[in-house]
């Protein structure tokens, strides 16, 4: 095989950024990615005209993510969603208080939850996260929130802002930092998120990276340089690898990673799953529900097509979540109908309108969530063996989702220009 400088396992958002600020620098790099396509958990899926993308999918405005693109001068159209819609409490569709209108109007709230939750909604904005002590999300709430239900709200909140559901164990003042982020609004991508993946691959391609699909590495091996062995036979020897594929399978790659820092990786990472139901209709049945969140339940539903362009011929896509937290084992079919009743309620007959459907029972959204345990961020370097670095979503250093891919993958290109001698690129982002 042709001998490059650097090889990156996985071709996700991680592994195309980073292979496109490392190419920019004048590295020859390749990029090996398993799949016969690429984008990993951001591809899209075209069905009947429509496009899902896996689950419902936001780019959080002023997120590391949005300062990446601009700075590799990645243009990507979409549109931000309001946030006006519902909230589910009980089994009925209540006002979701997320302005000063309808906090006077939802029948959520008491008088005096209401003026709370208000003065906690402008308190949130302005709040300096740094000076939060560490403490989990529940104690932060039990010390600043009196209503139960302005809990139960704020809960809601930060489950939509960070796709995680255990207070008890998320940093307060991570979850909060990315609450403040989403009050910022967030960006839903025409073209599905396979665009900003498209994009991503013609500035890594246009800046020589060379990108091989159907590639799927079997072990890394190391002395003196690294060798791949791929699931087909072939091997490749590089001196720096890029691993973005997540903690577990990083470990069952790298030869002898027992007792390193992938180890501990591994040993701490908490990943994060979603059941994911998601619909395309002709019309809608109910034209004004386009938004809801779940407050007794951990749900999640979006009409995508009010802010995005996912289809012709004004086809409405609509996006359904439902939270499962750290649950290995999901329970498939009792989360099918759950999120069927979600839609039954949103959208009575929505049956008729049909045009396409895809169920994802238990995706990997995130591969570590911050918690009060967490010892030390991971990556880039992996100090045991010369050469090796990391990124992707679980390897953020107080960034998540995606917006945790994106900036580990800068930070991994930089070290490792750095580590070849080559002048890094400006650090605007
Ligand atoms: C349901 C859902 C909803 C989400 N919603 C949001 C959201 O609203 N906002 C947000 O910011 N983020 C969201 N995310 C998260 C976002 O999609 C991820 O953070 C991001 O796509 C991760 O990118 P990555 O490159 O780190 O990992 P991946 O996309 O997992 O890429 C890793 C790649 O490595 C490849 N690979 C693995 N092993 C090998 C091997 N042995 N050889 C070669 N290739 C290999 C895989 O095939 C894959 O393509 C969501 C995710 C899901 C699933």
């Amino acid at each position: 095989m042709n001998k490059y400088d650097v090889a990156i396992i996985g071709g996700g958002i991680a592994g195309l950024t980073a292979a496109a600020y490392v190419a920019q620098a004048g590295i020859s790099v390749v990029v090996v990615e398993k799949g016969n396509l690429l984008g990993g958990r951001a591809q899209t899926v075209h069905k009947n005209g429509v496009l899902f993308n896996l689950g419902g999918h936001a780019l959080y405005r002023g997120g590391a993510g949005e300062k990446i693109l601009k700075e590799l001068k990645v243009n990507v159209a979409g549109g931000i969603p309001d946030t006006k819609g519902y909230a589910l409490w009980n089994g009925e569709l209540l006002n979701l208080p997320d302005s000063l209108a309808s906090l006077f109007k939802t029948k959520l709230l008491t008088w005096s939850g209401k003026m709370e939750l208000g003065k906690i909604m402008m308190k949130l904005r302005k709040l300096d996260t740094a000076k939060i002590p560490p403490i989990s999300l529940r104690d932060w709430a039990e010390n600043n929130l009196k209503d139960p239900m302005v809990r139960h709200v704020f809960y809601a909140l930060c489950r939509t802002s960070t796709y995680c559901i255990n207070p008890d164990q998320q940093l307060a003042s991570a979850v909060i930092q990315q609450v403040q982020l989403g009050m910022k609004g967030v960006l839903y991508i025409d073209g599905g998120w396979e665009s900003i993946v498209e994009k991503l691959r013609i500035k890594a391609v246009g800046a020589g990276a060379i990108i091989l699909t159907n590639k799927k590495v079997a072990s890394v091996g190391y002395e003196n340089e690294h060798q791949l062995q791929f699931t087909d036979g072939e091997m490749m020897e590089v001196p720096t690898v890029l691993l973005t594929c997540g903690p577990d399978q990083s470990c069952n790659l790298i030869k002898n990673a027992e007792g390193t820092m992938l180890d501990k990786w591994k040993q701490q990472a908490q990943p994060i799953y979603a059941s994911c139901l998601d619909v395309a209709l002709k019309n809608l049945p109910n034209p004004n529900h386009h938004f809801a969140i779940g407050i007794d339940q951990h749900i999640l539903f979006s009409n995508h097509s009010r802010a995005s362009k996912l289809g012709e011929d004004g086809s409405k896509v609509l996006q359904l979540i439902k939270y499962l937290g750290t649950e290995k084992e999901t329970k498939t079919e009792a989360n099918k109908q759950e999120l069927e009743s979600i839609m039954d309620l949103m959208q009575p007959g929505w049956r008729k309108e049909l045009i396409a459907q895809q169920f994802l029972p238990h995706m990997v959204v995130v591969q570590d969530c911050i918690t009060i345990h967490d010892k030390q961020y991971f990556g880039p370097s992996v100090p045991e063996i010369p050469g090796l670095y990391i990124a992707g979503d679980g390897t953020g250093h107080g960034e998540m989702l995606v917006d945790a891919a994106f900036a580990s993958a800068k930070r991994a290109a930089e070290t490792i220009i750095q580590h070849n001698g080559f002048q890094t690129f400006s650090r605007e982002a």
